[in-house]
């Protein structure tokens, strides 16, 4: 018996990365996935590896009638009851080399995607009596960097999204929550075609509380957690995936174990 049986999940950007690696642990644990993504053929790919349970369609995040066509695929497969809102750009530039239109750029993606997700969804959710919404922002949605205005922004707002839309959906059974995985071995962590990290990939967190980089399946096992109903009574809430990122630095001067 898989943790997911019976539910139908949309996954944003979920050709490549976390979100591939989160639909083939939730197809692997029962549900049925619709993966959707800008990126056709190698969204299709991933579809057609994990088989009958899941189904490739465009979706650009950022766009209306993309996510209407998406709810109308996941309401005909069953009870759509799963969204993972995981797509996101990242960008890097000092606020005074960024023109207000490259902010935009990553603010409507990253931030309006998931709302219109989110909007989109409610009726489907509310019709199949509940679901869990699980917006995955980042430890930049808990501190920032310098030259990361915009993507910070971004993972900054998720979490007010998420509790507004954790009081407005709670009595519906919707349950909303944000993930913030620290760093992670994807494309946008320059992984390139390795599969494995090396020391060098390894080298930036060794201050760090678990001195290593994440891994994709580490982040979608939290994102399992929160769409199956063993996290029945969670919304509204941060849940944090950093390795102990945000605890703090170990400091080489200081004594330490
Ligand atoms: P990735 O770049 O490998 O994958 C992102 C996917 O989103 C890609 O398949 C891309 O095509 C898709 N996408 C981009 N724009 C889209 C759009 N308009 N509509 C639909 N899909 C679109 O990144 P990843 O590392 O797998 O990141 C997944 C999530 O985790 C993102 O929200 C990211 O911000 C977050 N995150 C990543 C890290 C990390 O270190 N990798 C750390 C913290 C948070």
């Amino acid at each position: 018996m898989g943790r997911l049986d019976g539910k139908v999940a949309i996954i944003t950007g979920a050709a490549r990365g976390m979100g591939e690696t989160t639909a083939r642990l939730f197809a692997k644990e029962g549900a049925q996935v619709v993966i959707g993504d800008v990126l056709d053929k190698e969204g299709q790919a991933v579809a057609d590896s994990i088989g009958e349970q899941a189904h490739y369609l465009h979706l650009d995040v950022t766009s209306e009638a993309d996510w209407q066509k998406a709810v109308a695929l996941a309401s005909s497969l069953g009870s759509y009851n799963v969204l993972v809102n995981n797509a996101a750009i990242l960008y890097y530039a000092a606020i005074t080399e960024a023109t207000p239109d490259d902010y935009l750029k990553v603010i409507r993606v990253n931030q309006l995607g998931p709302y219109i997700g989110i909007r989109e969804s409610f009726a489907a959710m509310k019709a199949a009596g509940g679901g869990s919404i699980i917006n995955i922002s980042s430890i930049d949605g808990l501190q920032s960097k310098n030259g990361l205005s915009a993507y910070s922004s971004t993972k900054w707002a998720l979490r007010g999204l998420t509790k507004s839309a954790a009081l407005e959906y709670g009595p519906h059974n919707i349950r909303v929550n944000t993930v913030h995985p620290g760093g992670v071995f994807t494309a946008m962590h320059a992984a390139g075609d390795k599969t494995e990290p090396n020391d060098d990939d390894n080298a930036f967190y060794v201050n760090h509380p678990l001195p290593r980089v994440g891994l994709p399946i580490e982040i979608a096992n939290m994102s399992l957690y929160l769409a199956s109903d063993d996290s029945s009574y969670s919304t509204g809430s941060e849940f944090i995936v950093d390795g102990g990122w945000n605890a703090g630095m170990r400091l080489d001067l200081l004594p330490t174990s």
